[in-house]
C-alpha cells in the first residue's frame, strides 16, 4: 500500500439496491445474492477488508427485514445496511424522479419526462435519508463511492452533516447534451450537487464533455483544466476531478462459463430447435431506450429485401421484464408483441418462424448458451450508458466467429468500434444491410473482428474499471484496502 492510500480504511458502496434480489417465500421473503459486475468486483474487497454496502432492500413494506439483511450479510461475508422506503417514497423518488425525469431526459427522451415538483422534493428527502445512514455507518478514513442517478444529491446532504470522507460518484447512464439538460427545471441544483463529490466519473468522454459544457453554461466562476482521462474542476476554492471510466464485465468469468459443458449442452438444444439457420440474438431489458421496435422493423426490412435468405435466418429476441409499474413500459410491451406478431404473420413459412420472442428473465446458463450459439448479436439501443450485453456476447464467443452489430449510441461503441458493425439504430435500411453483411461474412474476417473486440474488453475489464476509478479518487487500487487483520492491528491501543 502506498503512503497516500494508507489513510483509507474501508470502502463504503452506496447504490439504489442492496446486492441481493428478494424472492417471495411463503408469507415472507428470501434474499438471493446479486450477480452483476459491480457485485463480482467489489464483494471480495468488502468481504476481506471489511467494507459496507448501503442501499434499499427492494421492498417498500414496513415489514421488519433486519433478520433477512443480517442473513444476507452473513452469506455475502460483508455488512449490508438497508435504507428503508415506504410505498409513496418509492413511487416519487424511484419511479418518479429517477425513472420519469432523469432516466428519460438523460437518454434523450425529453418528451417522456414528467417534471412533477413533488418528485424533486421526495428525491432530495430520500437522498438526505441515504446520507444519514451513511453518516451513521462511515468514518472519516473510509472512501465512500456512490453509484448512479438515484443519488446525485447524496454528497450535498453528507456535507451538510459534516461528513469529511472523500466522496466518489459514478454515473452509469449517459449525461445529456446541453440543449437537452437545459430543459430540466432543477438543472442548476443537480449540477451544483455533483460538484460536492471529489471525483465524478462518467462512462465515456462524450458524457464528460456534455457535463463540462453544462457546467460552463450554468455555474459561474468555474474553471476546468486539463486534457486526457482526468480533468480538474475548480470551484469555490476546491478542486474536484472529472473522468471517463467505461464500465465492463468480468471477462474471464464469462469466457470460462461459456466453455462449460452445461452451456455447450444447452446451446446444442437451442440450435436443434432452430436447425440449419443462423441466429441473430437480441437481449434487452424492456425499455424504450433499447431500440427494440426499430430493430424489429430492420429485421422485417432484411426479409423484404432478401427473400433468398428466408428459412436461413432467425431472430431470437429476449425481452427481460422491467419497470412494469410505469405505463410507457407497458405500452412498449404491447407494441413489441404486436409487431412481432405482424412480422411473423407476414413472413412465416412452413417449418420456419422468423422471430422467436421470449419475454422473461433467463438463467445465467441459458443466457450464455444463447450468446454462444448465436452467429450474430444485435445491440441497437437508441442511447445507452455502456451496454454490457455487447461485451458479454464477445466474451462468450469461444470460436471467435460471432458478429456484433452495435449502435453508435451505446457507450460500448467507443471501445468496440474496431470490430463491431457500427450502425445508426434509427436507420432501418442500414441496420438491415449490416445484418445481411454479417450473415454473408466469412469466418476469417469475422475472427479478425471478434479478436479485436475481445482484446479491448480483456484490457479494460471490470477490475480495471474499479482500479482506475479508485486510482483517480484516492490514488489507490482494490488491493490497497487493508485486510481485516491489518485493521485490527492498527486499532489496537499502542503500548507505551
Ligand atoms: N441479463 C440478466 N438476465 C437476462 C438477460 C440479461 O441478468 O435474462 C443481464 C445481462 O447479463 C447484463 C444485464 O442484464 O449484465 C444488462 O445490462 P446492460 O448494460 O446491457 O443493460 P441495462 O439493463 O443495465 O440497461
Amino acid at each position: 500500500m502506498n503512503s497516500e492510500t494508507a489513510a483509507y480504511k474501508r470502502l463504503v458502496i452506496v447504490s439504489n439496491r442492496l446486492p441481493f434480489v428478494l424472492e417471495k417465500c411463503g408469507d415472507g421473503w428470501t434474499a438471493i445474492p446479486g450477480s452483476g459486475g459491480l457485485v463480482t468486483a467489489l464483494a471480495p474487497v468488502l468481504r476481506n477488508r471489511g467494507g459496507i454496502w448501503i442501499g434499499w432492500p427492494g421492498i417498500s413494506e414496513s415489514a421488519d427485514i433486519s433478520e433477512l439483511v443480517e442473513k444476507a450479510s452473513k452469506d455475502a461475508g460483508f455488512s449490508m445496511t438497508p435504507v428503508m422506503l415506504n410505498k409513496d417514497e418509492v413511487l416519487n423518488y424511484y419511479v418518479g424522479f429517477s425513472n420519469e425525469v432523469i432516466w428519460p431526459l438523460f437518454h434523450d427522451f425529453q418528451s417522456y419526462c414528467n417534471f412533477d415538483p413533488r418528485y424533486w422534493e421526495i428525491y432530495q428527502k430520500i437522498n438526505s435519508r441515504f446520507a444519514s445512514v451513511i453518516a451513521e455507518n462511515a468514518s472519516p478514513e473510509d472512501f465512500i463511492w456512490v453509484h448512479d442517478y438515484h443519488h446525485i444529491c447524496v454528497a450535498t446532504e453528507l456535507r451538510k452533516l459534516n461528513v469529511s470522507s472523500r466522496l466518489g460518484f459514478f454515473l452509469h447512464i449517459p449525461f445529456p447534451p446541453l440543449d437537452l439538460f437545459v430543459k430540466l427545471p432543477w438543472r442548476y441544483e443537480l449540477l451544483r450537487a455533483m460538484l460536492d463529490y471529489d471525483l465524478i466519473g462518467f462512462q465515456t468522454l462524450r458524457d464528460r464533455r456534455n457535463f463540462t459544457q453544462c457546467l460552463g453554461a450554468f455555474v459561474k466562476n468555474i474553471r476546468t483544466k486539463g486534457t486526457g482521462r482526468l480533468l480538474s474542476v475548480e470551484f469555490e476554492g476546491r478542486t474536484r476531478l472529472v473522468g471517463a471510466f467505461p464500465v465492463s464485465i468480468d471477462y474471464r468469468e464469462f469466457s470460462q462459463m461459456a466453455r462449460t459443458r452445461e452451456v455447450a449442452d444447452r446451446g446444442w438444444f437451442i440450435h436443434e430447435d432452430i436447425p440449419d439457420r443462423k441466429i441473430v440474438l437480441g437481449v434487452d431489458r424492456l425499455d424504450y431506450t433499447k431500440g427494440i421496435i426499430y430493430r424489429l422493423k430492420a429485421f422485417a426490412r432484411l426479409l423484404e429485401k432478401h427473400p433468398e435468405i428466408h428459412r436461413m435466418i432467425t431472430l431470437v429476441q429476449v425481452v427481460v421484464p422491467s419497470r412494469r409499474n410505469i405505463p410507457i413500459y407497458e405500452n412498449l410491451k404491447v407494441e413489441i408483441e404486436r409487431l412481432v406478431g405482424e412480422i411473423n404473420g407476414r413472413f412465416t413459412k412452413s417449418g420456419w418462424v422468423p422471430i422467436h420472442y421470449i419475454f422473461r428473465s433467463l438463467s445465467r446458463t441459458e443466457l450464455l448458451a444463447y450468446y454462444r450459439s448465436s452467429e450474430i448479436a444485435i445491440v441497437t439501443p437508441l442511447k445507452d450508458g455502456m451496454n454490457l450485453v455487447a461485451k458479454e456476447y464477445c466474451a462468450s464467443s469461444i470460436e471467435q466467429t460471432g458478429a456484433l452489430i452495435l449502435s453508435e449510441f451505446a457507450g460500448s461503441a467507443h471501445q468496440l468500434q474496431t470490430g463491431a458493425f457500427i450502425v445508426n439504430p434509427y436507420h432501418i435500411d442500414e441496420v438491415a444491410d449490416a445484418i445481411y453483411t454479417a450473415f454473408k461474412m466469412n469466418q476469417e474476417e469475422l475472427k479478425v473482428r471478434m479478436k479485436k473486440m475481445q482484446k479491448s474488453i480483456t484490457r479494460q475489464d471490470i477490475y480495471w474499471w474499479v482500479d482506475s476509478f479508485l486510482n483517480a479518487a484516492i490514488s489507490g487500487k482494490l488491493k490497497d484496502f487493508p485486510f481485516l487483520e491489518e485493521l485490527s492491528h492498527d486499532t489496537e491501543p499502542k503500548s507505551e
